[in-house]
């Protein structure tokens, strides 16, 4: 798990105008960059550090196959599905992004994606679809943007990992 993240250039930026140009649509991003591990630092610190944005495709669709666990929660949830309130990354995209990234010595970091009109909170869909433990960012009409990793353990969790520019100043003298 990160300690925190840091944007690198404009990618947050992008990455806010790529999520909200699709409002009120959820919109969809995979985030690409390095970790940095600060090893000498007490205690030791990961820092994930975007530096590119993969704008994505929302490829939702009603009667789209979700896993079990996330099908559970949706039919308790019992509220009305689109594009408003769901969103899916198309795999074969996913692909070709980690292809193209593995080029350029990057990793994908996570992925983030909007609620239009919510908070910037993991939704129970959000934790149920969770395969594995990841970075999650999201962002909501309002520019309020929140990273949060999501834990892939029995009870799936949310966890907010922090971000400011103050820290972005400190590991670039370091480094
Ligand atoms: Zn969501």
């Amino acid at each position: 798990m990160p300690s925190n993240i840091e944007f690198k250039g404009d990618s947050k930026a992008v990455l806010l105008k790529s999520l909200l140009a699709v409002a009120p649509e959820e919109g969809c991003a995979l985030l690409l960059g390095k970790i940095k591990k600060h090893e000498l630092s007490k205690p030791k610190k990961i820092v994930y550090e975007i530096s590119l944005i993969w704008p994505c495709h929302n490829i939702w669709e009603l009667g789209i196959k979700y896993l079990d666990d996330a099908n559970k929660s949706l039919n308790k949830a019992k509220i009305h599905e689109s594009k408003e309130n769901r969103f899916l990354i198309d795999p074969k995209e996913q692909l070709i992004a980690q292809k193209w990234a593995r080029a350029r010595n990057l990793l994908i970091l996570g992925h983030a994606h909007s609620h239009p009109n919510g908070v910037a909170i993991p939704s129970t869909t959000d934790l149920a679809s969770t395969t594995s433990s990841t970075l999650m960012l999201i962002a909501n009409n309002n520019e309020d943007l929140r990273a949060w990793w999501i834990k892939n353990s029995e009870s799936k969790l949310g966890i907010e990992i922090p971000w400011d520019s103050q820290h972005q100043n400190i590991y670039s003298q370091r480094s």
